[in-house]
């Protein structure tokens, strides 16, 4: 009898367990997979932002600016940083901004680390192993290109002004180790456990500081 009325216990848990798993949406800590997808070129837009922005991102020698027409399609969606001192192994991305993650791209691959990465180009729709970190009030950044082993943080971490979030690499769609910063505005919500999602438009970074 006894232990009849245990089993019906396990049972019940189960079922209950069962039920309420389907009513939460899924949080993935990292979308983890070597395929290459594809987003959308995110548009150029402006945005009066009020954060209190990081003076620090990362060391580099080389920058490209970010660039295109307001309200059309940018022709280069963020800001590169570029660090091609061979002798430095491991260059660390700070934050722009406090804020929360809210997707973490992980699992692509580079060929190499000074030159045109050939591998898996597309992976992370071209941004490769990278980060979306949430500021609020539908202001987020974006981290692209980072190291295979160099994605520190994973959904749903909260992060500082100036912390170190990863390390910057070249995977994806990049020329040599950089990182790709890009400050958007998204009305949506992040799925971290789908392929990576365009902004709804991105701002120049450079117009704040960086
Ligand atoms: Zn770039």
């Amino acid at each position: 009898m006894n232990n009849r009325f245990n089993l019906f216990l396990i049972f019940f848990s189960i079922l209950l367990s069962s039920c309420s798993h389907e009513k939460e949406n899924p949080v993935c800590l990292a979308y983890e997979s070597q395929e290459e997808e594809f987003a959308n070129v995110q548009n150029v837009g402006e945005k009066d932002i009020n954060l209190d922005f990081s003076s620090f991102i990362a060391t580099y020698q080389t920058r490209g600016e970010f660039s295109g027409p307001l309200g059309d399609l940018a022709e280069h969606e963020g800001l590169d940083l570029f660090n091609i001192d061979k002798d430095l192994s491991d260059i660390p991305i700070h934050t722009i901004a406090e804020g929360v993650v809210v997707y973490a791209r992980t699992g692509c691959p580079s060929s190499t680390q000074f030159s045109d990465n050939t591998i898996l180009r597309e992976c992370g729709a071209g941004w490769g192993n990278h980060l979306v970190i949430d500021h609020g009030n539908n202001i987020y950044s974006r981290y692209g290109h980072m190291r295979f082993d160099g994605v520190y943080k994973r959904v749903g971490d909260r992060v500082n002004k100036d912390e170190i979030v990863g390390l910057m690499g070249n995977s994806g769609r990049s020329e040599g180790r950089h990182l790709h910063l890009e400050i958007g505005y998204y009305s949506g919500d992040f799925d971290s456990c789908e392929p990576s999602k365009s902004f709804d438009f991105v701002v120049n970074p450079a117009a704040y500081g960086f």
